[in-house]
């Protein structure tokens, strides 16, 4: 063992350093790092960076290992490290709305927590059981509710990180309001385990809605999807917390065998809407989202639609939207997560539709996505696993010209490096690195994700 690895183990004690056998047990996407150190408090945190940073030792931040971008890829010279124990939920304040965890709490602990003390932390993605909140923060999650709620960056008043030289920077705020210079956390929110590791958060928590409205809609043209968002966004109080479009293609491959799913509404037309409205009153909210919706059908806008009328089914519209896992029938496929102003969206699918079916006429393309906050998950399968790059580069074309992102999910890790510059400018781009080198001028902490 390297003078360095018996140093973190003195650290973060025996049971504190994986390596060896027990490390080769473990399953870790990306490659596998030399060793795994895993502190238990903030202090053991400062200590091994301190360590790492005099040593010149990289050191990859391990959260639940849920992201699909490579931004915990380590190589056999690099020190992984986890905050898998430091998963404890330290206070609940009811006064405050604020609930203070250690950052490798997984998120659904942390919504079950908020929901036992009869509030509601907001942010929910597939991943959750995994997922740690640290890792939301450094990959400024999002989810099914943004559109309501915001992204992980809109959950967050407090957080308390560790830079790469050991430092401690503690601003664990409660307050909503505070405009005492600048706002360091928001620094560290997406910055994928480059600029510090993230110990401990304090998290805004919201009243929990007693009521949850749920329809299908579907819709011909895309100029009536956009009417709709805007009139339940105006009309519904406030209260509209999802906006889920379905592309045809999509909304057909997850109501048609081998899926499970029962189409609430016939495979006619265009586009299908999942539309979810959360609210302080059952009987007033019921009421309010079935006239928003009977006016919209009157006026053509919506042009079919279907209400859930139980929990049941809520949740199986819910299954519906979510049953991703259909489009391995047309395996290998590529998946992206991107972003395009809605003004943009329409012409953005069709030349994207139009290119594959250019290049491979049998292409299959599914497009669906939270469109209240402009993000587009894009599913395409070519019949060829080496046409991977070829691919990314037509779904990436349409992008800048459109103020589109190349990622609206999971951050850039090594995946999208290459295309990094598409979406931002080279001044943009020069004070991200002039940030890194000032926080981290031994380059130590996750070396090579985002940029090189
Ligand atoms: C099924 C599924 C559904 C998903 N749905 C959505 C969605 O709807 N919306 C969305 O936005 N995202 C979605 N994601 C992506 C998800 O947000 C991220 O995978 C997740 O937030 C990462 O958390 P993690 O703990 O697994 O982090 P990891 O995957 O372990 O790490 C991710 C990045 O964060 C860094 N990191 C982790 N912990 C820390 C820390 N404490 N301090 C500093 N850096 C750290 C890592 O170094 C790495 O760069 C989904 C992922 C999956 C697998």
């Amino acid at each position: 063992m390297s003078p360095l690895l018996k140093a973190l183990g003195e650290i973060s004690g025996a049971s504190g350093v994986i390596t060896g056998e027990a490390l080769a047990e473990r399953l870790i996407p990306h490659g596998q790092p030399l060793a795994i150190v895993r502190p238990q408090s903030t202090k053991e945190v400062a200590e091994v960076l301190r360590a790492c940073h005099e040593a010149g030792q990289p050191v990859i931040p391990y959260g639940g290992l849920t992201g699909l971008v490579e931004a915990t890829s380590a190589s056999q010279t690099e020190v992984a490290l986890s905050l898998e124990r430091m998963n404890q939920i330290e206070e609940i304040d009811s006064a405050s709305r604020t609930m203070t965890v250690q950052a490798g709490v997984p998120l659904q602990l942390v919504q079950e927590a908020a929901d036992a003390a009869g509030m509601m932390f907001p942010l929910d993605i597939g991943a959750r059981g995994s997922a740690t909140i640290g890792g939301n923060v450094a990959t400024n999650a999002g989810g099914n509710r943004v559109i309501r709620y915001g992204m992980m960056r809109d959950q967050i008043l407090g957080m308390e990180v560790v830079l790469a030289d050991g430092t401690v920077l503690s601003s664990l705020n409660k307050i909503i309001k505070n405009n005492t210079g600048y706002d360091l956390k928001q620094l560290f929110i997406g910055s994928e385990g480059t600029l510090g590791i993230v110990t401990r958060l304090v998290l805004r928590l919201r009243p929990k809605p007693v009521s949850q409205q749920m329809a299908f809609v579907a819709a011909n043209t895309f100029d009536e999807v956009t009417e709709i968002l805007n009139r339940l966004d105006a009309n519904l109080g406030g209260s509209l917390s999802a906006f889920e479009v379905l592309w045809q293609d999509y909304y057909k491959l997850v109501t048609t065998p081998p899926a499970k799913g029962k189409p609430p509404l016939n495979h006619d037309y265009g586009y299908y809407i999942l539309v979810e409205a959360l609210g302080g009153d059952d009987a007033s909210d019921a009421e309010r989202f079935l006239a928003v919706l009977s006016e919209a059908m009157e006026d053509g806008v919506v042009v079919d639609g279907a209400i859930a009328q139980s929990q049941a089914e809520r949740d199986a519209m819910w299954a519906i939207r979510d049953d991703v896992g259909q489009v391995a029938q047309f395996r290998p496929v590529f998946s992206f997560d991107i972003s395009v102003p809605l003004n943009h969206m329409d012409s953005y699918v069709r030349e994207l539709k139009i290119a594959l079916s250019d290049q491979w006429p049998d292409n299959k393309c599914m497009v669906f996505g939270h469109l209240g906050d402009g993000n587009l998950h894009i599913v395409v399968g070519v019949g060829d696993k080496s046409a991977k790059s070829q691919v990314e580069a037509i779904v990436y074309a349409g992008l800048p010209s459109r103020g589109g992102s190349v990622s609206a999910e999971h951050g850039i890790g090594i995946q999208k490096r290459a295309y990094l510059a598409m979406s931002r400018s080279p001044e943009e781009l020069l004070t991200m690195k002039t940030i890194k080198r000032a926080l981290d001028p031994n380059n130590i902490l996750n070396p090579g994700k985002i940029f090189i």
